[in-house]
């Protein structure tokens, strides 16, 4: 059995009282009890070895039929090997909340009708004279069985209903659940695809498993390729899994897809849903009766018989990563489950990853590009505007607050870009634009202010924070990326004519929230949208022409090796967001280095070059996506207890594998972000040549660390981590 318990191993039970092996099926679920506790388990195998007077007996079996078959299974095993996680803790990730609470599936249970041989033998033009008993046998003999709910959606009453059952044309029978219905917009035909797309479209094969990265600017009609992807694995029976970045889920993408397909059955899998739809939706696309399923991050760990395609948009998103728990990245998961399932896997991006761009330039992907906008928008000025020397208002040049003020008075939209989160802060003089670099490596010192260290994430070198400019001896030294609640005060104060709308994870913990928010930006009267990541992507504003990015600096000399990675995609993704309607749009970039090589790279070149050379530098410095990482990490009140723990950690690996040009150990160091929750972070970082060479290594870890003496610590193996 699968128990959700942070160790990483099965459990052996009895049968429940009263039942026989031979009565379960692998995959069913079923009460356990465990460590006086009783637990939602996941029968994983029927064995005969095991030492029958030691075993308990599970306490009940929870569904007839089970929920996870034997793919899904493999599938879920192979990801808790390769992310070194406990295998019932990905059972339990993977199930929707009300499941894993033990609520039996055939709660959500259907009536579906369908036609007897007899029913199925008639014309559609029978039952001339009983209009309503007519419509709904046209409507079974085109589209097979349909469930109650769909026919109560449909307008077909209980009373029809009887009617043709005592006919005896339909009967009724116990099936699987159906999705809950997806509001959607008036039913709307594709456009035609232009002859890009077509190319694009018709060089992904749907009768077997290939990777396509899909690279195309914002507006360029990536999603109108994934519909008519959909529509071909449809037609041949089969289901498509669509993965969404946490924020693209939103109402406006679901009623475009269900407008593209009204007859078909939708699961969207997202947090907006209440528990109960959740896990209908859940069943819907696990019982293989749901034809698309739309999802975010742990939709991947669905089961789907039928599964033919799997399309990944925004694949570069940092949200496709788990960042506790189990830390499985849905987007390198979607790939396994394409290879498993024989079908194609499409990754989609205006700003692809270095992991993907690399497997594609590498030929590992097959690459793919659109590079002209669908519609008649076109691209965005962008500008960079210096602010080294310049009297800035809370982080904003006299300029770029004019530029905010003239485009309010045009009657068009404002979009600000605070950077608040993510990047770790180098230290920088905010007279002469010194930076502390590391005098052992080419990276930039990350400050600690706890310990009041400067220290280099490479190769550790520490040093002393200094109170003073080392070049011109100002004593104004400041954090980069450190944008402040203080500037969108301002911003808030001097623009106050208008409505000015902010746009944040504690502003919006839901994606309704987030509509509601900007329904007045999306009437079209001017106003200031404040906010960060949330906004880069996904919200068509027609009305936005102007956006301004307060600070580029912070991901340009992060220690973070992903920091300018991720800017570049934030840059281009919030500049995509300037002038999609009929208004041109124009970009502000306030940056201390307006000459920096990569900011000037990325500005006139494009993402695609400016990806390019990180892809060199990264090779330069060996590090991934030319090299595989893990980190362990461990967090603690007491800091001391987790260094100490990672000392130990270490120690345990380099006794299987030394440290040699193939393999590679550092730390314990702080992480970026020392502290979170009262509790100090720190990881030991592991950078191999291949991941087999990583994987025996943190096997043999854990191993050890499930039986470390520390219960306030914590402790987790990241793979592939994206945070350091
Ligand atoms: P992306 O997903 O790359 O941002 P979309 O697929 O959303 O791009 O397309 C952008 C806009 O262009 C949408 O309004 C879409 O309806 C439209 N569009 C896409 N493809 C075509 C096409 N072949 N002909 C006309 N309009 C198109
Ligand atoms: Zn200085
Ligand atoms: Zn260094």
């Amino acid at each position: 059995m699968a128990v959700p318990v942070p160790l990483r191993r099965l459990f052996d039970y009895l049968p429940p009282e009263g039942l026989a092996p031979s009565d379960l099926i692998p995959g069913q679920r079923l009460w356990v009890p465990f460590a006086n506790r009783k637990l939602v388990a996941v029968l994983v195998d029927i064995v005969s070895d095991s030492p029958l007077e030691q075993l308990k007996p599970a306490v009940e079996l929870i569904d007839r039929q089970p929920l996870f078959d034997g793919p899904s299974r493999d599938f879920l095993h192979w990801a808790a090997d390769y992310y070194q996680a406990p295998v019932g803790e990905i059972y339990a990730a993977a199930l929707p909340v009300a499941l894993r609470k033990g609520k039996p599936a055939d709660h959500w249970a259907e009536q579906w009708l369908q036609l007897t041989v007899e029913g199925k033998g008639l014309p559609e033009s029978a039952l001339a004279r009983a209009p309503r008993q007519q419509a709904l046998l046209q409507l079974l003999l085109r589209r097979g069985a349909q469930s109650r709910t769909q026919l109560k959606a449909q307008g077909h009453t209980t009373a029809t209903i009887r009617a043709l059952e005592e006919r005896g044309l339909a009967e009724c029978s116990i099936g699987p659940t159906v999705p809950p219905p997806i509001p959607s917009a008036e039913s709307s035909p594709a456009p035609e695809l232009n002859p890009e797309q077509q190319q694009v479209l018709e060089a992904i094969p749907t009768d077997r498993f290939t990777v396509s990265l899909l690279e195309g600017t914002t507006g360029s009609g990536k999603t109108e390729v994934y519909l008519r992807l959909m529509e071909r694995v449809l037609a041949e029976g089969r289901q498509a899994l669509l993965l969404v970045p946490e924020i693209g889920l939103t109402p406006q993408t679901l009623r475009r897809i269900a407008a593209r397909f009204p007859d078909r059955s939708i699961a969207a899998l997202h947090s907006g849903l209440a528990e109960g739809e959740r896990a209908q939706a859940w069943l819907s696309a696990a019982a293989g009766q749901a034809d698309i399923v739309i999802g975010t991050r742990s939709a991947v760990l669905t089961p789907l018989p039928r599964l033919g395609a799997v399309i990944v948009d925004e694949e570069h998103d940092g949200s496709f990563k788990q960042q506790d728990g189990v830390r499985y990245s849905a987007r390198d998961l979607a790939v396994v489950l394409g290879r498993n399932a024989g079908a194609p896997v499409l990754l989609g991006s205006a700003t692809p990853s270095l992991e993907s761009l690399h497997n594609a330039l590498t030929g590992r992907y097959q690459h793919l590009r659109l590079r002209n906008r669908a519609g008649n928008a076109r691209p965005p000025q962008i500008h960079i505007v210096p602010t080294l020397g310049q009297p800035l208002e809370e982080g904003f040049t006299p300029q770029v607050l004019r530029h905010i003020g003239d485009t309010l008075s045009r009657g068009e939209q404002v979009l600000v870009f605070i950077n608040r989160r993510g990047f770790a802060p180098a230290l920088a003089c905010d007279d002469c634009g010194w930076l502390a670099d590391c005098p052992h490596c080419s990276s930039k010192l990350t400050m600690h202010r706890r310990i009041r260290q400067l220290r280099c994430h490479h190769c550790d070198y520490r040093r002393a924070l200094v109170d003073s400019c080392p070049q011109c001896h100002s004593r104004s030294l400041s954090a980069l990326g450190g944008g402040t609640e203080r500037s969108e005060e301002l911003l808030g104060q001097r623009f106050a004519d208008y409505p000015v709308i902010r746009v944040d994870r504690d502003t919006t913990a839901s994606k309704q929230a987030l509509d509601r928010l900007l329904a007045p930006a999306r009437e079209g009267e001017p106003c200031l949208l404040l906010g960060t990541q949330m906004l880069a992507k996904g919200h068509h504003l027609p009305r936005v022409t102007l956006v301004v990015i307060q600070d580029a600096d912070g991901g340009l000399f992060s220690a973070d090796f992903r920091a300018p990675e991720r800017t570049g995609q934030l840059l281009e993704q919030v500049a995509g967001r300037a002038g999609r309607g009929d208004l041109p749009g124009r970009v502000l970039v306030q940056s201390r280095y307006p000459q920096h090589p990569l900011l000037q790279l990325l500005l006139e070149k494009g993402y695609g070059a400016f990806a390019r050379q990180l892809l060199r530098d990264r090779a330069v410095a060996q590090l991934p996506p030319h090299r595989a990482m893990a980190l362990v990490r461990a967090e603690c009140e007491e800091p001391r207890w987790a260094e100490e723990f990672l000392e130990a950690a270490r120690a345990q690996m380099q006794a299987l594998a030394p440290p040699s040009p193939q393999l590679s150990y550092l730390g314990p160091v702080p992480a970026l972000l020392e502290r979170k929750s009262g509790r100090f972070r720190f990881y030991v970082q592991v950078t191999a040549e291949r991941r087999g060479q990583l994987q025996p290594l943190l096997a043999r870890l854990c191993q050890w660390a499930e039986g470390y003496k520390n219960r306030r610590l914590r402790w987790a193996v990241d793979m592939d981590a994206q945070e350091l």
